[in-house]
């Protein structure tokens, strides 16, 4: 099984991705917890490619093709491996938070992403949670975490508004694999939320 979080920064998507994988751990199945950017080592380096140097560093479509790298490396070395092993593997992030970031948010480029993830990716989530959250509610807790990473995240309500737009309609596009999960209340109500909506 293989399950993908989304939602915008502050969602609580992280937090309900490793409670999911707690959970699932104590009923006694092995589990991959992973994100992206990142995964693995190589996606990992890609990842400080893509977060450091400043907003101006790559253009939409090289940001793209790198986020596009750091998954065919996470792919290859850790989801790919571990759903071989029968492992369960949930993943903070995956091609959703592409197509709402390069694809409608930050850049208009659905297309490139559908073609690149048609010729490089070639796999989707069983299943994705997107934890929603009205943004006003996510950017005062993305700051009460401190150490957010100002490249992506500096952008304001109307950029997270966007993102939330872009995260709802592509759950009407695909209702069979993206369930909607309210993020507001407390972390044990939302983790309630999610293994009720587990199948
Ligand atoms: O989820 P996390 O906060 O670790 O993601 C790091 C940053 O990368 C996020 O702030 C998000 O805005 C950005 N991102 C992106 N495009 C993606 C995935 C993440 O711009 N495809």
């Amino acid at each position: 099984m293989f399950i993908s979080f989304e939602g915008i920064d502050g969602s609580g998507k992280s937090t309900q991705a490793r409670r999911l994988a707690e959970t699932l751990r104590q009923s006694g199945r092995q589990v991959v917890l992973t994100r992206e950017p990142g995964g693995s080592p190589g996606a990992e380096e890609i990842r400080r490619l893509l977060v450091e140097g400043g907003n101006e560093r790559w253009s939409p479509e090289t940001e793209l093709l790198l986020f596009t790298a750091a998954r065919r490396d996470h792919v290859e070395r850790v989801i790919e491996p571990a759903m071989a092993r029968g492992d369960w593997v949930i993943t903070d992030r995956f091609a959703d938070s592409s197509r709402v970031y390069q694809g409608a948010a930050r850049a208009s480029l659905r297309d490139l992403v559908e073609a690149l993830h048609d010729l490089t990716i070639r796999l989707e989530p069983d299943l994705t949670f997107v934890i929603d959250l009205d943004p006003a509610i996510s950017l005062g807790r993305g700051r009460a975490r401190g150490g957010i990473e100002d490249r992506f995240e500096g952008m304001g309500l109307t950029f997270q508004q966007r993102l939330r737009d872009g995260f709802l309609a592509l759950a009407s596009e695909a209702p069979e694999r993206i369930r909607v999960i309210d993020g507001s209340g407390s972390e044990d109500e939302v983790a309630a939320r999610v293994l009720a909506a587990l199948p």
